[in-house]
């Protein structure tokens, strides 16, 4: 029989016969099957971070083989440690016995120790001759930098955008992840060795052909700032979210007055709802189904 989990434990069963010949009574018939399984808060994660092994690590003091084991899965944990909806302790296996583990805050203080500890810049591995074209420094762009460079790629990352970090710096409002940590981590980027081109939009400055012709590999990470339209009158007379965020980052929106509605339940409408707040409005949130139906996470409601 397989336990799989307290939710669905066996029945304990009972003796109903004499225990004189079998002193332990029947209980033995019943032996538990142990089954090897990926911890569940790794499944959850997205990029499924060896996370009982690094916590065990800072458990034990050894601080640098736990930074070791989460930059393997994660090469920006002081940003994921701030922003990340930590699907991870949704599925933590403490919950069942009073809170799940706050992994995400976690690897908040091994990010924080990892940048201010300029750790990374001992990662670069060997050289290789090849040379890799990346378009868009946004979290995918700046991810495949940092992995492909430690496999020793020369690697070069064009933005359109005269500061990298795509939505990160533009789309996540500071009270969430301040820039100074996006900073951090994309200087530890440029010490790995990464070149980053900022001001060079792709077909515009640079074509798809340039790339293919110039370099061995070419990575678009463009992002998905393509917003959905909702097929409404007037809705040309909206103001899309990450547009907003992204004024707002540029600090040409420094403060707002009157009533403002939100469409939208997800995380981006209520970071906008949350900026629009901080900046002096009074703002209402419009969304078509119920609160519990909104997908954004929780703790943003
Ligand atoms: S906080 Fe996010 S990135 Fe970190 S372990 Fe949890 S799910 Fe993964």
């Amino acid at each position: 029989m397989k336990m799989e989990g307290l939710k669905n434990l066996p029945e304990a069963p009972i003796s109903l016969l004499s225990t004189l010949v079998n002193k332990t009574g029947s209980w033995r018939n019943i032996k538990p099957v142990f089954v090897e399984k990926t911890a569940p808060c790794i499944d959850a994660c997205p990029s499924h971070i060896l996370i009982p092994h690094y916590i065990d690590r800072i458990l034990r003091g050894t601080i640098d083989e736990a930074a070791e084991i989460l930059l393997k899965d994660n090469p920006f944990p002081s940003i994921t440690g701030r922003v990340c909806p930590h699907f991870c302790e949704g599925k933590c296996n403490r919950g069942e016995y009073d809170d799940s583990v706050s992994i995400r805050e976690i690897e908040r203080y091994l990010g924080d120790y990892i940048v201010n500890k300029k750790w990374k810049d001992s990662l670069k591995e060997q050289q290789n001759a090849k040379k890799i074209a990346i378009v868009g420094s946004g979290p995918a762009g700046l991810s495949c930098a940092h992995f492909l460079r430690n496999f020793g790629y020369k690697v070069i990352v064009f933005e359109k955008e005269d500061e990298p970090g795509g939505v990160l710096r533009y789309g996540i409002p500071e009270y969430r992840l301040p820039k100074v940590i996006v900073k951090k981590e994309i200087d530890a980027l440029l010490r790995e060795g990464i070149e980053i081109r900022t001001g060079t939009t792709l077909g515009k400055d640079i074509s798809l052909d340039d790339l293919e012709a110039n370099y061995d590999a070419v990575f678009l990470g463009t992002g998905a700032i393509l917003e959905r339209k909702m097929n409404i009158p007037g809705e040309e007379y909206l103001i899309e979210g990450l547009n907003f965020l992204k004024e707002v980052s540029l600090g040409k929106i420094p403060d707002v007055k009157g009533k403002y509605g939100v469409i939208g339940g997800g995380n981006v409408a209520m970071d906008v709802a949350r900026t629009l707040l901080r900046l002096g409005a009074e703002v209402y949130i419009l969304y078509r189904r119920t609160e519990n139906e909104m997908p954004a996470i929780t703790e943003e409601i």
